[in-house]
């Protein structure tokens, strides 16, 4: 029997869930079990490293609606926080990448929602730079403690979905007309590695393609039973994985420094401060 409620919302962290465990999709998303375990340890420095991404994305958020620079650095204390935001302070990555356009449309924090086989897929946006009928920048913060890795940033959902999301979704934003896939841009912006920022532009034929790909994963997830939810078959990602103890996959979390870049784990806010019930969205 189907398990898939007929109105599930998806999302970049649901679907790359599914694509490194449809075992752990089924926990999170479909039994609803959110927080079993640390995934990594020490357990205070995962913390910290979680809450200085979230603060992050809060600063320049702040930021982005005016609040004047001198008030939010004032308020920063954690040494690495402070390099970051004086790092985005300096690069300014949204006048950069299209923001001081006088026609530019700038939106942080923005919820879209796109379509695919038939079930909503949501994307929540850190910052969406369009400039009407020329281009539309998608900026994406990272904050984690690695450089970035073209290949690993290129296997991850959010890079197809984000785009995908934003031709479907994105016509308010674009004069009224739909966003043409050549016009949009995906960017990773790493504050502790300003100068490796990873441009990945987007065309008409990765959209055929990543409408494709979503649409079979999708809906390989809406014909699952209940036992079809398949344990990962690569036990790496059980180390850094919350739902070890249900799986019998072991009962220590791997350690912070040792997570390498290959592996699905990632200590960035996106994928884990996601709450679909608080998306004031903006329907395709
Ligand atoms: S512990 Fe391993 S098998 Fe279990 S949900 Fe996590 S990744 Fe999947």
């Amino acid at each position: 029997m189907m398990v898939l409620p007929a109105d599930f919302q998806f999302s970049q962290a649901s679907l790359q869930d599914f694509v490194a465990c449809p075992r752990r999709f089924q926990l999170r998303y479909l039994m609803g079990l959110r927080w079993p375990a640390v995934p990594a340890e020490p357990i205070e420095e995962h913390e910290r490293r979680m809450r200085l991404g979230t603060e992050f994305h809060r600063l320049v958020q702040r930021y982005l609606l005016g609040v004047p620079e001198e008030r939010i650095t004032r308020c920063i204390r954690d040494p690495e926080l402070q390099n970051w935001w004086l790092s985005f302070l300096s690069h300014d990555p949204v006048a950069h990448y299209g923001g001081d356009d006088s026609a530019a449309k700038v939106r942080s924090e923005l919820s879209l929602v796109g379509r695919v086989a038939g079930y909503r897929l949501v994307a929540k946006y850190d910052v969406v730079i369009v400039v009407p009928r020329k281009q539309a920048v998608i900026l994406d913060w990272k904050t984690s403690h690695r450089p970035p890795t073209v290949p690993w940033l290129r296997r991850r959902l959010q890079t197809r979905v984000y785009p995908y999301v934003l031709v479907q979704a994105g016509a308010l934003l674009n004069g009224r007309v739909p966003v043409q896939p050549r016009q949009v841009e995906m960017v990773y912006w790493y504050p502790g590695f300003p100068d490796q920022t990873v441009r990945l532009p987007y065309s008409a034929s990765q959209y055929a393609l990543d409408d494709e790909y979503l649409g079979s994963q999708v809906e390989m997830i809406a014909a699952c039973g209940e036992g079809d939810f398949a344990l990962a078959e690569d036990e790496k990602s059980c180390k850094y994985c919350a739902y070890r103890s249900y799986c019998g996959r072991g009962d220590r979390a791997g350690n912070i420094d040792d997570a390498d870049a290959e592996l699905d784990f990632d200590l960035d806010p996106d994928d884990f401060d996601f709450d679909l019930e608080q998306i004031a969205e903006i329907e395709f």
